[in-house]
């Protein structure tokens, strides 16, 4: 014999209904004997509390509510039976609705409800679909009947989570099975008490009255239809990346239902473990896939976990105080002051020290639970031994469960690393005895983060997913996005890396999809879906979407973007980023934003700052964090001025030069903005700070290169006319130059804390000597690299290499994350 039961999610409407209709009949094609139990119809149960509610404080509503769920019976019904068939069945119906409404009407009346007239309001949602199905088989040519759980499940006086008592009920089905022989079509969920009044199991209660009669009937297995391929490593509408397992133990089964995962209702194990009967999760969607079955084994899979669960709303009471320290017997006054007040304890930590103790309940539980440890303590947080019990609300859980934690080291390591590298703080952590569960307590706001960053872990840490936030979709912004359609694939296959880009804004429209935005045509669909940018809205959002690994990219030049990665950091979120205005802004805020990503575990990185994609920054750093001494920087640190002064030969005036390097594009539009030598103080700047100089930017001395006369021109025309009378001057410099054998550059240089940046001769020796086009050059000086410096030479700016230094910034965030 084997126990069917279909849940809420697989009778929503008519065309589920139908096809549970075809399950069960190939189900009696193949198995000699079947028993069928049926939950309430989609959300039924949610819309009886509704309504009871409604009522119970006076308020119409809850008859709106009721029409709308008799309407929903009642075209489910009609739409299913055959029409001569119907009209019996609808007065039935109409029956048990008018009971249903005249108690509502009560409770509305007196504006209260009771524990027990709750359950008998929510008994109606199995009441209903159960018998309307029963007559659908019947239709069909099914030989059943239906049977109303109450007169068999016989449970104590505890309405809501009633509790079973199994002598009594497994003589009655037992007793009612020998003389009943058709196929029976049951009620899940309800209950009664001796006296006849009607209870409920707890919510999801329907798993539990499929395994009651299971067992008590000895069947071979149970199967529970639901609208998922079986137990996933995690709740597949938290964690997109969760998969079905093939089995697990009856343990893991419950601790991972006890910390919500709602698949399976937890007390549904202990019927069918104490007969040793198989329970199988099954998709009513999906009907010839296995699904997962729980029995006695713990399948042994090669992961060092099970599976992951969470609850997402709970409160923890902390009670603390030096009265607690080596005095035996708290726990037990605590286990038993709540037990008292039928509270249900989650969970219960306690520090090492003894000092404190947490204790973790539904919220609806709390304020009974402060009151009961109040009371319990009464005389020790009299005399001050003991501080009155502290209440945290909007917390979650998260367990990780399976045995196959035991006997494997490093488990809570890795945990912490994982929630640590994407700022979530642990409130409270607590491992089962039996090491068959860890459980973590959150805030609520990083559940689906911790959920998806601890499933990355240990599911799937080969595979690495990063999450982008693009702002800035110009040159290098686009160019970067090109890259990265280029490198998607060879990444997700060669690196196992997959780079999501979750939302793009430029300066008029932004766009967010957390499934993620294909680079290869993102413009169109900014185009088509983006709306109108709005900076603070977009930093909202991507905080709001708390997605584990996030990187928010700013291929801007705005002073305003930048002066928000503080507050990115903060929420645990990476920058990366070519913008130099942040870090050559105040030297205060240079090193909050250093700090804020310390402090969150994200990084920081801006290789791009100075010299595009040569490594500049990270061979600094690298040079410092290992010890060695900086003793001199120097560099060519603008391509454009490079560019200008390898082209100045004797052939052509300065001015020229000037005005073809702006025709090519190589300048910004108004020249004076790269002569006047501000562009390379900035990344003299960020270099003197990286090398741990606290310097501003007015601490640098800095040779203007546009001549007095020109700087206030009115118009960039204007400026050339006048830039062209001082076309001597650089004429005599360069020709004084020459004649030593030297040529000049722009040089920036740092020595001794002291950053300038001038125009130099170089002679034949010098490592600057020799530069093409618009190549930038460092030079690094240090205590092991004194005589013969490290040069870093290479092209310091254009699009491409631009980008290039942004996307490796990303892979090396990448590399970092677990
Ligand atoms: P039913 O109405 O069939 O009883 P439920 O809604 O009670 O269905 O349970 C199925 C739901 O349980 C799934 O849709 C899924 O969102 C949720 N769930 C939570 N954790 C898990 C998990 N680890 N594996 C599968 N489903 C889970
Ligand atoms: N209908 C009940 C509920 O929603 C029982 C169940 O679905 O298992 O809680
Ligand atoms: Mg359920």
């Amino acid at each position: 014999m084997k126990v069917l039961k279909f849940g809420g999610s697989s009778i929503g409407d008519a065309d589920k209904i139908r096809n549970v209709i075809g399950i069960v009949k190939s189900s009696i094609q193949k198995n000699k004997k079947i028993v069928l139990i049926f939950s309430a119809f989609y959300e039924v149960t949610d819309n009886l509390l509704k309504m009871s509610q409604k009522a119970s404080e006076g308020n119409l509503v809850y008859e709106e509510l009721f029409k709308k769920l008799e309407e929903k019976h009642i075209s489910i019904a009609k739409e299913l039976l055959a029409v001569k068939t119907q009209s019996s069945i609808l007065a039935q119906l109409k029956l048990y609705l008018n009971e249903l409404e005249d108690v509502l009407h009560g409770v509305f009346l007196v504006k209260e409800i009771s524990p027990r007239t709750q359950d008998f309001i929510l008994s109606f949602g199995e009441r209903l679909s159960t018998y309307i199905i029963s007559h659908i088989l019947i239709d069909q040519n099914i030989a059943c009947e239906f049977l109303d759980s109450r007169s068999l499940v016989k449970t104590d006086e505890s309405f809501g989570t009633a509790k079973v008592e199994f002598n009594k009920t497994y003589d009655n089905i037992r007793t009612y099975f020998n003389k009943h022989k058709k196929l029976q079509v049951i009620t899940g969920f309800i209950g009664s008490t001796d006296n006849n009044e009607t209870t409920t199991l707890g919510r999801g209660g329907s798993d539990y009255t499929a395994s009651i009669f299971a067992a008590a009937l000895n069947a071979k297995e149970i199967e529970i239809w639901t609208d998922v391929d079986g137990v996933h490593t995690a709740d597949p509408r938290k964690v997109k990346k969760a998969f079905p397992l093939k089995g697990l133990s009856y343990e893991e089964a419950m601790e991972l239902s006890h910390f919500g995962a709602k698949v399976i209702h937890p007390p549904t194990m202990h019927p069918a473990l104490d007969k040793k009967i198989p329970i199988r999760i099954k998709n009513t969607f999906n009907r010839d896939f296995k699904g997962t079955v729980i029995n006695g084994h713990a399948d042994r899979n090669n992961f060092q976990i099970k599976a992951i669960s969470s609850i997402d709303d709970i409160s923890l009471i902390t009670i603390q105080g030096g009265g607690m320290v080596g005095v035996t017997g708290i726990a037990q006054r605590i286990f038993s002051a709540l037990g008292a007040k039928q509270i249900n304890i989650i969970l219960i930590t306690q520090a090492s020290s003894e000092h404190s103790l947490c204790i973790a309940v539904m919220p609806k539980a709390a304020a009974l639970a402060k009151k009961a440890l109040q009371q319990e303590f009464y005389y020790e947080i009299k005399e001050k031994l003991i501080y009155d019990p502290v209440v945290e609300t909007n917390l979650s859980i998260i367990a990780i469960v399976g045995e196959n934690m035991r006997k494997t080291p490093g488990i809570s390591g890795r945990i912490f690393q994982a929630m640590g590298k994407n700022g979530i703080n642990i409130i409270a952590i607590a491992q089962g005895s039996s090491e068959l569960n860890i459980s973590a307590v959150i805030s609520g706001n990083d559940e689906t983060k911790a959920l998806n960053a601890l499933h990355d872990a240990f599911f799937l840490s080969i595979t690495k997913t990063v999450n982008l936030y693009v702002v800035g979709t110009g040159l290098v912004g686009g160019t970067l996005l090109k890259q990265i359609a280029n490198q998607t694939d060879y990444l997700a296959k060669e690196y196992l890396l997959n780079i999501k880009i979750i939302a793009l804004a430029n300066s008029k429209k932004m766009i967010f999809d957390s499934n993620s935005i294909d680079p290869s045509n993102w413009k169109e669909k900014l185009q088509r879906e983006g709306y109108k940018t709005n900076l603070n809205s977009f930093i909202r959002e991507m905080k709001k979407l708390n997605l584990p690994n996030s990187i928010f990219i700013d291929c801007t030049a705005s002073d305003e973007v930048a002066s928000r990665y503080k507050e990115i950091l903060d929420s645990s979120i990476s920058v990366v980023t070519p913008n130099k205005r942040a870090n050559s802004g105040s030297f205060e805020y240079y090193q909050q934003l250093k700090q804020s990503a310390l402090n969150h575990n994200v990084k920081f990185l801006y290789e791009t700052n100075v010299g595009a994609g040569l490594p500049i920054i990270s061979t600094l750093t690298d040079l410092v964090t290992s010890g060695d001494e900086i003793l001199k920087i120097e560099g060519v640190m603008s391509g454009t001025l490079s560019y200008i002064f390898t082209s100045f030969t004797n052939d052509k005036t300065f001015s020229q030069i000037v005005k073809e390097a702006q025709e090519k594009g190589f300048t910004e539009p108004d020249p004076r903005e790269d002569l006047n030598g501000m562009d390379v103080a900035r990344k003299l700047l960020i270099l003197a700070r990286e090398t741990g100089f606290s310097l501003e930017l007015k601490n640098i001395k800095v040779e203007n290169l546009v001549p007095l006369p020109a700087r206030n021109a009115k118009s960039t025309k204007e400026f050339f006319i006048k830039l062209k009378k001082h076309d001597r001057e650089f004429e005599t410099k360069r020709k004084n130059a020459e004649a030593k054998g030297n040529v000049l550059r722009y040089i920036a240089s740092l020595r001794n804390g002291k950053a300038k940046i001038s125009l130099q001769e170089v002679n034949e020796t010098h490592p600057f000597y020799s530069l093409s086009e618009s190549d930038n050059i460092f030079a690094l000086y240090t205590r092991q690299y004194k005589d013969r410096p490290i040069v870093v030479k290479g092209p310091g700016a254009g699009a491409d290499v631009t980008a290039s230094g942004v996307f490796a910034d990303i892979l090396r965030i990448s590399n970092y994350l677990s």
